[in-house]
């Protein structure tokens, strides 16, 4: 670590490092730092005796990681994009097969749930045309009335995999969900062939390429700021002491109401910007259930499919969703074919979830015995499609809000950043402060995969405009 650098990236979340790659890639000195002994954020993996390995957040993202990864990363990364072509649901209401792209939904919108053509087409051309600039007054919930009225079996079919996806309800403004929606709609659900794993080592290798200085296990304790500038940041490395790093630009991938309030303060904020930053929601946090099968154990992929979007509630229900009494769940299964050079299947079940249910309040004994139960459930809801799964099971594991804020510090344990008034602040912060950034999950549309990652890119063009501005004014 030297020093002086161009730039600072506090977080290796995949829009903290692709703005990295960028910045370093333009010839910027860049410093990459990263509070775990691991890169990635949330897209991340973790290991088990006997080559046991489960993805966190690999699950599925739209078709345009392979463009945005080609450009802003490289070909080899692109080209282990793959789509995951059978996406199942099963709930009271339906039970169905899928692509998940425009011509299917539309084949099944219209043959199976006997809607309209011209409704269906005239519900994909609107979601298509909707952009961040539109009006947010219009909710999710009064565009599916406007399309589909009193069609409960339409709008879970809509609804449930984007909540999955970002936590969006129906009550979010409706261009969070359209935009989202669109970007799966246009050519189906894809996934990283080789495991998170891969593509992390893959980036980390292109960073160091472009000379960005990478060092992990370093906590940002401070952003330190100078007359309404960024001077640099106080970092205190896990294994003792505290180094100071200057630099004029520093870009945050962590949570961003942690970037304002822990690390930079809020006497270093207008008045009305604190307002309104505290005014910000968090997404909501999940709970996970990781299950390792037997080796040589094979799942029946024509059975279960690639993703199974499953409940037991009677309706779609945005509140129901993060329930602690948990009725809605989304299986991945992974296959040999997703981690070449395995005999393993894994499949790992996610859950939306509140913290407050899982937090620091929870007695030890109390949240343990939690964990089991919801383990245990898990594998008994998952006994319904693959009937022979306990008695083959070789590990698992679970994951709580607690686990999300403990590895990656995001407040709440936010799985998705924050809802959509976040946006503004994130893209906000370098008019309050000369030099500070934000990229990451925020306000819906900018989380998952792909919306980190453009993000990053966003944040990049941001901070070059910035630093030659800057040069300009010096010469
Ligand atoms: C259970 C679950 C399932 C998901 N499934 C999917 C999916 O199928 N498809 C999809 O597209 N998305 C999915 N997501 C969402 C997706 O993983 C995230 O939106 C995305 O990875 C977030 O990237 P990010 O850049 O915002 O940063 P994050 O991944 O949030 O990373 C932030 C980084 O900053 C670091 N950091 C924080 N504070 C500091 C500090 N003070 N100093 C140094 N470093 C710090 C953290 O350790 C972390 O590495 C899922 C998320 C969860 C939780």
């Amino acid at each position: 670590m030297k020093d002086v650098y161009d730039v600072v990236v506090i977080g290796s979340g995949l829009a903290g490092m692709t703005a990295a790659n960028i910045l370093g890639r333009s010839g910027y000195d860049v410093l990459l730092l990263e509070q775990h002994f691991q890169l990635g954020g949330l897209a991340t993996t973790f290991k088990r005796r006997d080559g046991i390995i489960f993805d966190i957040s690999l699950h599925g993202f739209p078709v345009g990681m392979i463009k945005s990864c080609r450009r802003y990363w490289n070909q080899s990364i692109a080209d282990r994009i793959v789509q995951l072509p059978k996406i199942r649901f099963d709930n009271p209401q339906f039970k169905l097969e899928t692509t998940f792209d425009r011509d299917d939904f539309t084949r099944i919108l219209v043959d199976k749930f006997g809607i309209q053509r011209e409704s269906v087409v005239a519900f994909f051309d609107k979601t298509r045309s909707m952009s961040h600039y539109d009006d947010q007054s219009l909710t999710t919930r009064e565009l599916f009335a406007e399309f589909f009225p009193n069609r409960l079996d339409v709008v879970r079919l809509l609804m449930e995999p984007i909540t999955y996806a970002n936590g969006s309800t129906l009550d979010d403004p409706a261009l969070t969900y359209g935009i989202v929606f669109s970007n799966f709609m246009s050519k189906g659900v894809y996934t990283f062939q080789g495991g998170t794993d891969v593509l992390i080592d893959m980036m980390a290798s292109e960073l160091t390429k472009n000379q960005v200085d990478i060092v992990k296990s370093s906590p940002v304790r401070k952003i330190l700021v100078d007359n309404g500038k960024v001077e640099g940041v106080v970092i205190r490395p896990k294994n003792g002491g505290e180094i100071t790093v200057r630099s004029k630009v520093v870009l945050s991938n962590a949570n961003l109401k942690g970037t304002i309030f822990d690390m930079t303060g809020r006497e270093h904020f207008s008045k009305s910007f604190v307002e309104r930053a505290e005014s910000v929601r968090l997404n909501n946090s999940s709970t996970q259930v990781y299950i390792a099968m037997k080796r040589g154990y094979v799942i029946d992929e024509e059975q279960c499919g690639d993703l199974l979007f499953t409940s037991t509630a009677p309706e779609f229900d945005s509140a129901k969703l993060l329930d602690r009494n948990i009725t809605s769940r989304t299986f991945s299964f992974y296959y040999p074919k997703t981690r070449p050079n395995t005999d393993r299947c894994y499949v790992v079940s996610s859950t939306n979830a509140h913290y407050k249910d899982w937090d620091d309040s929870v007695p030890s004994e109390e949240y343990k015995n939690r964990k089991i139960d919801l383990i245990n459930q898990t594998v008994t809801h998952l006994e319904k499609f693959v009937p022979d799964v306990r008695q083959n099971i070789d590990w698992t594991e679970a994951a709580t809000p607690r686990t999300f804020a403990r590895y990656t510090e995001h407040w709440g344990g936010a799985s998705f950043g924050t809802k959509y008034e976040g946006l503004a602040i994130s893209r906000g912060l370098n008019g309050e402060l000369a030099g500070l950034f934000h990229a990451g999950s925020v306000g819906i549309i900018m989380s998952g995969w792909l919306g980190a990652v453009n993000y990053g890119v966003i944040a990049a063009n941001d901070i070059d405009a910035f630093l030659l501005e800057n040069k300009k004014t010096k010469n």
